[in-house]
């Protein structure tokens, strides 16, 4: 071993030989890695090994698609078996919703290029899984591209591909400490100490422990987990091809041939974490005992799908554990505020994701950004909040419970909440509203019209839709008033605040006292934020004080990227436990809001800001509005949030004020065409395809000028997004539906909904260049039914922006 190298990657897990090997394979070959025990000791040597398609989050199904593409690969490249037994794989529906689900869901791999799938009938099922009952099954969806591999070979498979590019790895080497140093980190282990570039923190089932060696309190918990693997069954033998790898979502339970027997693993609804401080060191390769009575219930209707799996013994009873982060996704990335220190943990189904975690992983390090856009994995998607023990306890129980369980759109789950709540909170509770979750924060949905209006769970238009049809035209017709706790806030100031703005944003910077869109690229030209910048203008000791404003939920993610772009003479502070507010939408809201100002708020153009008074409280009121009115956001310091809504409500009482919630403020703003982050913008996309363009500041320099000039000079952006108007009567787009022209699919769709107003069903898409001209019929599919759909020109509510320019 030696005493430096570029990167030490912690954990010989499939995570960390896969991360070893992907460095190794984009050219960084002064890699090491750093194994306690033997290769596979963590969760990795008893894995079921199962490889699947499906996942309910798109960017995560890509990224296992490559994973499953590299499987033979890396066996070809190390020489070494994996034994991968591709027998393709069967998702079973047992209820009319969950066929539902899985009809949207088959379009929706289609969108992200996994075409390998087909609807099955419960009797074509049979005939691939012949061994299983198809009792209460409604129909399936195959995939091609499943199966199981060997866990042991595939971490081997991976190391020793990584060796023979040149990569190091050493085993029966404990990390015991690390120290951060100005050009990298001192790693110390108990064979001595290296010095390194970067570390990575694949350490599994150790995770939390290796992230407090460098500060980090990750959010992470394993949990434990149960399989079987039976004795031979006649009824399998007698085939002379294997089973397909099934999952059983109403069962939850998955099944794969084993020899020529089954196994089956349980997802218990009665989940039960393990050693949430993380795995003790001495913890060896040894399972826990098998708990019969916290997953009858599963067993059962395991046996029942499967029903000659129980007239054979039991050969083997697993019961391990492994990792999940709050969602269930992976952490992945750099961690904030700990230069060269990297994530690679959480990763609960390693042989499945851990191919797409290696690439994104090497190419972030090496080339700055990963190539797809791993938002879904990144560890700072998560903030301070989520270190909290209970929050973790909660939300990893809640996903590892719900694993097989449907998630509704409009469903809101309780684990880790509320937490933070405005303080209005309880007021506009006690007025009707209904909550959702950003974050760590509550925000609302709607105002439902009494106490036990119950929403039901639906893929479709739920029974709140004129509740928000409601909210919508009081906002057209009168004024409708919105909590804006949820948007994010930061200030920035000092000597050199406008060169660094000037740099990291692309668009020209706001007058004093002006507001402006901004676009924030990546180096490579891609998005990286759908910004406003304020200019508050210069106080009497001649600072100018500038605040960007964005979404909420990014927060961390935001100031990740403001950290890394720093320059001297600079100070960025987020001021989302400072500072809130609310809005005012409609043609109303002039006269509401004059009725309360000290100043002359009517001279206030649209775009402009300024500190004003409104009643007794001093704000910074900027006139915008994101539903395409007349309309300010009034923002306040948190201990006047009570007293602003009250102002707000009895000053707007005579015209004709209400409060509305964000569900129609996201119909409203499609009517306008107004795209948001994670729908319209992701760092998946560029300026050009999204119109982003328009705001660029071509004249100065910028964070990704280069990448963005290259577009704007090539030959177009090869997809462009529209506005649909969609044929569709009961149910709505929502996101990465299929766009077709005839059997040729054009695109797909970055969100939808009903624009109450305009009364059509709406929704924005993403479609390939010559398909994007006003007036082109197309079809979408739309919770799984084909449905007509037109492109329109965008903002099909007040095209000529009159009502917020007013
Ligand atoms: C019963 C069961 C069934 C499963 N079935 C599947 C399946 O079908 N498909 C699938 O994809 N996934 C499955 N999984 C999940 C899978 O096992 C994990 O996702 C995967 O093993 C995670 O790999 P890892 O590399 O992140 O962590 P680990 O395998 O835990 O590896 C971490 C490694 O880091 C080492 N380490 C830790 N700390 C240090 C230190 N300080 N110094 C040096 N080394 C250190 C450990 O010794 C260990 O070898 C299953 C898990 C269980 C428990």
């Amino acid at each position: 071993m030696n005493s430096q190298y570029r990167v030490v990657v912690i954990g010989g897990g499939v995570v960390g030989a896969s991360v070893l090997y992907h460095l190794a394979k984009m050219g960084w070959t002064d890699v090491v890695l750093i194994e306690r025990s033997v290769l596979t000791a963590g969760s990795s040597w008893h894995a079921a090994g199962g490889i699947h398609a499906l996942n309910a989050d798109p960017n995560m199904a890509a990224l296992q698609a490559y994973t499953i593409d590299l499987l033979s690969e890396i066996e070809e490249e190390s020489g070494q078996n994996i034994g991968l037994h591709m027998t393709g794989g069967l998702t079973l529906a047992g209820t009319p919703e969950r066929w539902e689900w899985l009809q949207s869901a088959y379009r929706v791999f289609q969108s992200i290029g996994i075409e390998d799938c087909e609807l099955l009938t419960p009797q074509q099922a049979q005939e691939r899984c012949p061994i299983m009952s198809t009792d209460g099954v409604l129909g399936a969806m195959w995939a091609d591209r499943e199966g199981y591999v060997d866990t042991t070979g595939t971490v081997h498979a991976y190391a020793t591909a990584a060796k023979k590019r040149g990569a190091s790895v050493f085993e029966h080497t404990k990390v015991e400490a690390m120290e951060q140093v100005h050009d990298g980190w001192i790693v110390k282990t108990d064979k001595g100490d290296i010095r390194c570039e970067h570390v990575v923190n694949a350490a599994g089932l150790w995770a939390k422990q290796v992230g407090r060696m460098a500060g980090v309190e990750l959010p992470v918990s394993p949990l434990k987990h149960h399989y079987l693997i039976t004795d031979q069954i006649p009824e399998v033998a007698a085939h002379d091809f294997e089973m397909p790898m099934t999952v059983d979502l109403e069962g939850f339970t998955y099944m794969r041939q084993d020899q020529k027997g089954i196994l089956i693993g349980i997802y218990e609804i009665e989940h039960q974490h393990w050693a949430m401080n993380g795995a003790p060191w001495n913890y060896g390769m040894e399972l826990f005992q098998e708990d019969l009575d916290r997953i009858e219930n599963e067993l059962m209707l395991g046996f029942a799908r499967y029903p000659s799996a129980e007239n054979v013994g039991i050969k083997t009873w697993v019961n391990g554990a492994f990792t999940f982060s709050p969602d269930g996704n992976p952490l992945v990335g750099p961690v904030p505020g700990k230069r060269g220190y990297w994530s690679a943990c959480a990763v609960m189904a390693g042989f499945l994701q851990g191919g797409g975690v290696g690439k994104s992983l090497a190419e972030w390090m090496i080339e700055g950004e990963p190539e797809a856009d791993v938002y879904c994995m990144d560890v700072a998607r998560y903030g301070k909040f989520a270190e909290n023990k209970q929050y973790i306890k909660e939300t990893t129980g809640q996903f590892y419970s719900r694993r097989f369980v449907i998630s509704y759109p409009n469903e809101q789950l309780p684990a880790g909440r509320p937490l933070k709540m405005a303080p209005a909170h309880d007021a506009m509770t006690a007025a009707g509203c209904r909550w959702g979750s950003s974050w760590d924060l509550e925000t609302p949905l709607y105002f439902a019209p009494s106490e036990d209006f119950e929403e039901n769970l639906t893929l479709k238009r739920s029974n709140a839709h004129q509740i928000v049809a409601a909210e919508c035209k009081n906002v057209r017709e009168n004024v409708g008033m919105v909590d804006i706790t949820g948007f994010s806030r930061f200030e920035v100031t000092g000597p050199n605040a406008e060169v660094w703005l000037n740099n990291v944003m692309a668009s020209k910077l706001p007058a004093p006292g002006r507001a402006k869109l901004a676009p924030m690229l990546g180096e490579d030209g891609r998005l990286k934020g759908d910004l406003t910048v304020l200019n508050w203008g210069t106080d009497s000791s001649g600072h100018c004080t500038w605040w960007i404003m964005g979404s909420y939920y990014l927060r961390a993610w935001h100031m990740r990227w403001f950290d890394d772009h720093m320059i001297d003479g600079v100070q960025v502070r987020d001021l989302g436990e400072d500072m809130c507010g609310f809005g005012l939408t409609g043609p109303n809201s002039r006269k509401v809001i004059e009725k309360l100002c000290h100043q002359d708020i009517g001279a206030l153009k649209f775009m402009g800001c300024g500190d004003f008074d409104v009643g007794m409280i001093r704000a910074k009121v900027a006139r915008m509005s994101v539903a395409g009115e007349l309309g300010y956001e009034i923002n306040c310091r948190y201990g006047d949030h009570v007293k602003l809504r009250r102002m707000l409500l009895e000053a707007g009482e005579e015209f004709g004020l209400q409060e509305y919630g964000f569900n129609a403020m996201l119909s409203l703003r499609l009517e306008k065409s107004f795209g948001i982050w994670s729908a319209e913008f992701t760092q998946g996309y560029t300026p050009g395809m999204t119109g982003m363009d328009r705001w660029i500041d071509w004249d100065k320099e910028f964070v990704g000028k280069a990448a963005a000039v290259a577009e704007r000079d090539g030959n177009g952006p090869a997809q462009k997004l529209v506005t649909f108007e969609i044929d569709a009567d009961d149910a709505d787009a929502s996101g990465y539906e299929p766009v077709w022209s005839g059997e040729k699919r054009v695109g797909f769709v970055t969100s939808g909904g009903y624009g109450h107003t305009v009364q059509k069903s709406l929704a924005m898409a993403l479609v390939d260049a010559d398909s994007a001209a006003e007036g082109t019929d197309l079809k979408v599919h739309v919770v799984g039914v084909e449905r007509s759909a037109k492109v329109i020109a965008p903002s099909p509510y007040d095209p000529t922006g009159k009502a917020m320019r007013g």
